[in-house]
């Protein structure tokens, strides 16, 4: 099902080589990260929101407050895309034009459907274990009242592209020459140490997903 997310609207015209339009590679992204950008005009202007998101299969999922008007602007029918980036490195070349970044990108279109109230509560545990994977289990399960003033919405990803840059400077053979530094400084989210709470209770539960997290 969709394993080909190619379109005439998600094909990448610069560098054309790094485009990937296959399922696996657009889900790996996703599955990298948890923080996505998502994209969408109301009376004209567009909007660029930044966001949680989970994936399951197909199906991506975003959620917020009822009165979101991110939110509520999808759940009416409105074309979004998605986008999700991680930044691999910095290219630091011997020329301005050549210097670039290594990065993994995926950007999907579609629209988005709202959830039913039956369904929200598996589709919170699909983002909760994107966050931070072992969470959900640990947590007070979620009442009627919160899913209640939840929206949760659902993008098929049917229709997408990756991009992905890998590997050194890119400079002119003429410029390797020159006595300029060139290479790639890479880059990786890190984890700090957790910080606990103020409030902790005694007995708690051990926070064996938070200390997993950062040997993701
Ligand atoms: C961290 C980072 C830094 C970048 N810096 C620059 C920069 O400084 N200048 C610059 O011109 N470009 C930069 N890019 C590349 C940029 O994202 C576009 O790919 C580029 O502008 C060329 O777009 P296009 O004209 O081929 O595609 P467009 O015609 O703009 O887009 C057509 C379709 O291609 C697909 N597409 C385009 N770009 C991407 C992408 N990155 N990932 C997944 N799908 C994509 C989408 O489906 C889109 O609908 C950067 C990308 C990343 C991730």
């Amino acid at each position: 099902m969709h394993d080909d997310l190619s379109s005439s609207r998600t094909v990448i015209h610069r560098m054309p080589a790094r485009g990937h339009y296959d399922f696996a590679t657009v889900a790996a992204i996703l599955d990298a990260g948890f923080l996505c950008h998502v994209g969408f005009v109301v009376d004209g202007q567009p909007y660029v929101i930044p966001t949680c998101y989970g994936r399951e299969g197909h199906a991506l999922y975003l959620h917020g407050s009822s009165a979101s008007r991110m939110l509520g602007t999808l759940a009416g029918g409105a074309p979004v895309c998605v986008t999700v980036t991680h930044v691999d490195g910095i290219v630091v070349a011997r020329s301005g034009y050549h210097s670039s970044i290594n990065y993994r990108s995926a950007v999907i279109l579609g629209t988005a459907e709202p959830l039913a109230a039956a369904d929200k509560a598996a589709a919170l545990r699909v983002i909760v274990e994107r966050i931070v994977p072992g969470r959900w289990e640990a947590l007070r399960p979620v009442r009627d009242d919160e899913l209640a003033v939840t929206t949760v919405l659902r993008v098929d990803i049917a229709e997408a592209s990756a991009k992905i840059r890998t590997g050194p400077p890119l400079d002119d053979e003429a410029d390797c020459a020159l006595p300029i530094w060139a290479g790639v400084i890479p880059l990786c989210v890190a984890a700090g140490e957790p910080l606990p709470d103020q409030r902790l209770a005694a007995g708690g539960d051990s926070p064996e997903s938070v200390g997993r997290w950062g040997r993701k």
